[in-house]
């Protein structure tokens, strides 16, 4: 009975000394020795119980219970120690740290490719899977690439027609891709063929027309090239733009630079030709997409081509028109805004 009070006490003297051991313990090395020294296989704890056998049936499961409520109360302090420990370590590495992990990090919104590019891009891809080179001009232009080299004599009703942007220096800033078409076969021998994608400006602003715009002219030439190959190739274009199923017609038209020529329009894919109150097609049915024709032989001898054994055909197609179409989209100007409320939705 005498021992019983004894090793009590001496119990929760461990738990007061050890509680204020840990708490001055400055480091995880020094607390974890302090640890051992309470409650560790020869700590303070095991040792006080090793006088257990002394005591009487009814004593040893009493005390033994203290020694369980301490060597917990010593274990739970010792816990907290450690986590202030680790609290203090990892505000003082944060302190050093010029990079703080822990943050999150700073968002970036993924860009994306312009529609008219997309477009561009899309139909470079298809003519350069059929083997044509790509052309490059300047977009100010001499009056002659822009006009005479490609039949348009000074006097002709066409250069009326184009709306152009004349300059003081007497150049113009081009007013179709075709004379990129010039340069090219200048500095080129038939066979060729070859697409020229770049801005064009005509002095024209409404929902439709945009005084820069963008266009993409191609050109074969070689031995016996015919209509039906200008009709086959861009039949095959506009199948890989828009849709395999989607039909094409060709209008006659009129274009100085080529002979003959045609307009080319396609089947409305939003109604194909059913609906009368299409918003697209205005209920014709038809969607005009671009002009064409086989290469007037005076382009070829302005050129110094021997128009004789040569023939060609060539094209010329706005990208805003193919964009505005395959995106349904009823403004040109959208393309220019920058607006990204816009823009986000060809992510
Ligand atoms: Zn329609």
């Amino acid at each position: 009975m005498t021992d019983q009070p004894d090793l009590r006490s001496q119990l929760e003297e461990a738990r007061r000394q050890g509680i204020d051991d840990f708490d001055k313990a400055d480091s995880p090395q020094s607390l974890y020795e302090a640890r051992t020294r309470y409650l560790g296989k020869k700590g303070k704890v095991k040792g006080i119980l090793r006088g257990l056998g002394r005591l009487s049936k009814e004593e040893r499961p009493l005390i033994g219970q203290c020694a369980n409520e301490v060597a917990d109360a010593l274990e739970e302090a010792y816990q907290k120690r450690q986590n202030e420990l680790k609290s203090a370590q990892d505000a003082q590495k944060l302190e050093q740290d010029d990079i703080d992990l822990s943050l999150p990090g700073t968002w970036t919104r993924r860009g994306a490719v312009h529609p008219l590019i997309r477009t561009q891009l899309e139909i470079e891809d298809f003519f350069h899977s059929m083997g044509y080179d790509i052309g490059e001009g300047p977009e100010i232009e001499t009056e002659y690439h822009n006009f005479e080299a490609l039949n348009i004599p000074p006097d002709h009703p066409a250069r009326d027609m184009q709306d152009t942007f004349f300059m003081k220096s007497g150049h113009v800033l081009r007013t179709h891709t075709s004379p990129v078409q010039v340069r090219y076969m200048e500095s080129h021998q038939p066979p060729l063929r070859m697409i020229a994608p770049g801005r064009v400006y005509r002095c024209d602003s409404d929902v439709t027309h945009s005084p820069m715009f963008s266009q993409i002219e191609g050109l074969v030439v070689d031995e016996n090239i015919s209509f039906r190959d200008l009709r086959g190739t861009l039949e095959q274009m506009i199948h890989y733009i828009f849709s395999p199923d989607i039909g094409a017609r060709f209008r006659p038209s009129f274009f100085p630079f080529t002979e003959p020529s045609a307009e080319v329009d396609i089947e409305c894919f939003a109604c194909r030709g059913a609906d009368p109150q299409c918003r697209i097609c205005k209920g014709t049915g038809w969607l005009e997409v671009l002009g064409c024709g086989m290469v007037n032989p005076a382009v070829f001898e302005a050129v110094g081509y021997d128009s004789k054994k040569y023939t060609g055909f060539a094209f010329g197609l706005g990208i805003e028109r193919f964009a505005m179409l395959k995106y349904q989209i009823n403004d040109i100007r959208l393309f220019f805004d920058n607006d990204i409320r816009f823009l986000k939705q060809f992510v």
